[in-house]
């Protein structure tokens, strides 16, 4: 067993790495000679990336992290694991701050991860700390978590990490380790471009999911979207709705969940709506009769599916639009975590792309009055809009658009989309599309 191995099992009582991916960034991360940027879905366990070679290193980490509760949480855990963690920030009693500071002024400190906001890093009295640390070469790394909030285009954008491009240039020589889950292309370039990372090493689970299978339905071309639906809900879960897996449909409106799961129940799929006009013991009961496979189909508002991990998802319909490309790879995702064969379908429709793309507008213009000015990035979501009706209306391999929007190579679909499955039925259904729209 190697020395990483063992440490792996010593520190945090894992036998293996999640992921060759994970195992090579904190290979490189321990090397040290470059910075290091990762790229995984969330639960893929991007802070042992950080967090094992920090134990390894001598000197302290520096972890920036974008909220105090996020920052407690980590760090709680790490004492857990008997790791010497702390952080530094507004919430902490004085006493408990000044026993850190003496222990990082001590010759050889016994901290090896210090967790703290990029604001506290910027401030007046966290400098002098931060300047003997760096003065005296007893930082090891300087680590920035959730590094999407650095990106004006993201959704999270934080304007103090902004300050960590100068941060950075402060602490010469120390590499820098950014994570953040899988992000557009341009957060990606963002991030490069703010934290200064020089030519990176990128460590990134791969978009592309071949158990996936994308296809787009024009749902106005129907005669009964609902009976069109139905069989696809039975294919995808097998025949034989009883015992083999399950489905999520998402709508947008509450409206929309109510109305598909009462037309899919009569037709013969048991399914429940799930959206925030329940009352809340419905709604549980919703989730929960789906969790234990008591009902195979829900049908819900974007707001179900958050921590919600059930390996059998056979199939993700969206019924409406998705607000961005981002978004849809997201909710899709939840279909086929089990690696087994599954689908994700949307039923589009220009008509439900026109209110859409209406709200979402009219949402930009409360906000720019609300603030009084424009700003170049209240684009952004009309962008992310488009990247998602033009996966609709493209003709060429969906997940060549998904994996490319994520700056991913191209991959090899083998027939895992209804275009390369076969193009001529989504140019015919384009032109009959087209048709409809002209009359
Ligand atoms: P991310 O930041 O990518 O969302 P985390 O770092 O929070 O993910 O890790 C998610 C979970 O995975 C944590 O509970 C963590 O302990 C666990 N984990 C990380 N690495 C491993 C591993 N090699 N083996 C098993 N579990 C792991
Ligand atoms: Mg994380």
């Amino acid at each position: 067993m190697s020395a990483v191995h063992r440490a792996l099992k010593k520190h945090f009582g894992f036998d293996k790495f999640r992921s060759q991916q994970q195992e090579d960034a904190v290979k490189a991360v321990l090397k040290g000679d470059r910075d290091v940027f990762v790229l995984m879905p969330t639960g893929a366990g991007k802070s042992l990336c950080y967090q094992l070679p920090a134990l390894l290193a001598s000197g302290i980490t520096l972890v920036i992290s974008p909220l105090i509760a996020l920052i407690q949480d980590q760090v709680e855990h790490l004492k857990a694991l008997n790791v010497p963690a702390r952080s530094i920030n507004s919430k902490l009693p004085s006493a408990e701050r000044r026993q850190i500071l003496a222990d990082l002024e001590s010759e050889s400190p016994r901290l090896k991860l210090l967790y703290i906001t990029p604001e506290m890093v910027a401030s007046p009295s966290f400098q002098p700390c931060l300047s003997s640390l760096c003065a005296r070469g007893l930082l090891a790394y300087l680590a920035v978590d959730e590094a999407h909030c650095v990106s004006q285009w993201g959704h999270d954008f934080r304007p103090d990490y902004l300050k960590l491009g100068y941060l950075r240039s402060r602490l010469q020589g120390v590499p820098c380790v950014a994570l953040t889950a899988t992000a557009p292309k341009r957060v990606q370039e963002d991030i490069e471009r703010s934290l200064k990372l020089r030519s990176p090493l990128v460590f990134a689970i791969p978009v592309f999911r071949k158990n996936l299978k994308y296809d787009v339905i024009f749902r106005d071309l129907l005669p009964d979207p609902y009976v069109h639906l139905l069989a696809f809900a039975k294919e995808a879960l097998g025949g034989n709705t009883a015992e083999k897996g399950c489905g999520i449909v998402y709508c947008r409106t509450r409206e929309s969940c109510e109305e598909v799961a009462h037309k899919l129940t009569k037709l013969g799929i048991p399914a429940k709506p799930y959206h925030a006009g329940l009352k809340v013991g419905d709604r549980n009961e919703s989730q929960t009769d789906w969790m234990a496979g008591k009902v195979p189909v829900i049908v819900a508002t974007i707001s179900f599916g958050m921590g919600v991990d059930k390996a059998n998802v056979r199939f993700v319909v969206h019924w409406n639009l998705a607000k961005s490309l981002a978004s849809y790879y997201q909710e899709s995702g939840r279909a086929g975590r089990d690696g087994l064969p599954s689908s994700c379908r949307i039923y589009y429709s220009p008509k439900d792309r026109d209110q859409l793309n209406f709200l979402i507008r009219k949402e930009i213009a409360r906000k720019q009055e609300k603030r009084g000015s424009e700003k170049e990035q209240d684009k952004s979501p009309i962008l992310d809009f488009e990247a998602m009706v033009a996966f609709c209306e493209q003709e060429g391999c969906r997940h060549a658009t998904i994996s490319q929007f994520f700056g991913n190579q191209k991959p090899n679909c083998a027939g895992a989309c209804d275009f390369c499955r076969d193009p001529r039925l989504v140019r015919a259904q384009l032109a009959r599309a087209a048709a409809l729209s002209t009359r």
